[in-house]
């Protein structure tokens, strides 16, 4: 038998919650028992205002499906804005015990005409939108720390595969993304010793973002399971932020559909040693060797 409250009683933020992902997020936490603050600033999908107020939307979702939850409408880049977002929590439930950093936007476009505005904007709300909530929810649980309260605290990071393999038109996208792998990391280490885990998962999943992008891939099956859904990536990120994933930390996970894969391509892969320094005309065979041994899919570019 699994136990569906998993989370049960547990007060978990999730940015860019209005929508897409984020939303199947909110909604997973809700049914597993947390309490949740729904953010959302409702921005377009390059990052424009909109008048949409999509996290309040969800909240009525989860109290009408009997759920406690409430919205913050902060942008998660601005510092003092990432900072009430924390406080959010606090005031309204009186703890925190998960962060999911999931707010994105895009500005597509070749690195050849990429613009200093869609590079800023994009590196902003994805890199700062991690670091910034981030930092203030460590400073938080540290002080939990050392007030003798053991948090079992979670972050649960969003990257993407474009993070992880690069993707042609989206170099500001797959820079930020890549960030966010290194951050996880680093975050991972630093913050173990508050009891805090970091994770960050790569999803693939039909939200606004993607379905003009894979419009074949993306399209929802007349019947049978739908892969794509993107309530098919919560179940993990819900179980990430549970006290069941104690000890697992420093990890980025791909999820599409039912299929959850360990990334291992920003670690130590084959190696060789021979301990002298090689000439560069030996290394054509030796390399193509540890290539070969890789576990990391090739690299597939187009034209
Ligand atoms: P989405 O556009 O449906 O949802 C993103 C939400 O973030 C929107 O509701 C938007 O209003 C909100 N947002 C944007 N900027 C914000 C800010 N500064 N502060 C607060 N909220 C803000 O997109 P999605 O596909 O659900 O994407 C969710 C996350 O997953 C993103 O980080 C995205 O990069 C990542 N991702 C998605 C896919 C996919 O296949 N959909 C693949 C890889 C990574």
């Amino acid at each position: 038998m699994t136990d569906n409250k998993i989370c049960d009683g547990r007060v978990v933020i999730v940015t860019g919650a209005g929508r897409g992902i984020g939303r199947a997020h909110a909604l997973a936490f809700a049914a597993a028992g947390a309490k949740v603050v729904v953010n959302d600033l409702g921005a377009e999908l390059d990052g424009a205002p909109s008048p949409d107020s999509p996290a309040a939307q969800v909240v009525e979702e989860i109290k009408a499906l009997g759920g406690e939850a409430v919205v913050n409408g902060d942008d998660v880049s601005d510092w003092e804005g990432a900072r009430r977002l924390i406080q959010t929590a606090v005031d309204a439930f009186g703890r925190l015990d998960v962060l999911v950093n999931n707010a994105g936007i895009v500005r597509d476009r070749m690195l050849v005409n990429l613009g200093e505005d869609e590079w800023d904007a994009v590196i902003k709300v994805h890199l700062k939108g991690h670091f910034a909530p981030m930092r203030h929810a460590a400073e938080y649980w540290r002080n939990e720390a050392k007030a003798g309260r053991t948090p079992e605290a979670r972050i649960i990071n969003t990257s993407s595969g474009a993070g992880l393999l690069g993707s042609v038109g989206q170099g500001n996208y797959a820079a930020a993304k890549s960030g966010i792998a290194g951050l996880t990391l680093t975050a991972a280490a630093e913050f173990a010793r508050y009891g805090i885990t970091v994770n960050a998962i790569a999803p693939a999943a039909r939200t606004r973002m993607t379905e003009t992008v894979f419009v074949d891939m993306m399209a929802a099956p007349e019947e049978g399971f739908d892969a794509m859904a993107p309530e098919n990536v919560s179940p993990l990120v819900v179980w990430l932020g549970s006290a069941d994933s104690a000890g697992v930390t420093g990890r980025m996970f791909e999820v599409e559909g039912g299929k959850v894969t360990v990334a291992d391509g920003w670690r130590h892969g084959a190696s060789i040693d021979r301990g002298a320094r090689w000439e560069p005309a030996e290394l054509g065979p030796v390399v193509r060797d540890l290539l070969s041994k890789a576990t990391t899919p090739e690299p597939v570019y187009g034209a």
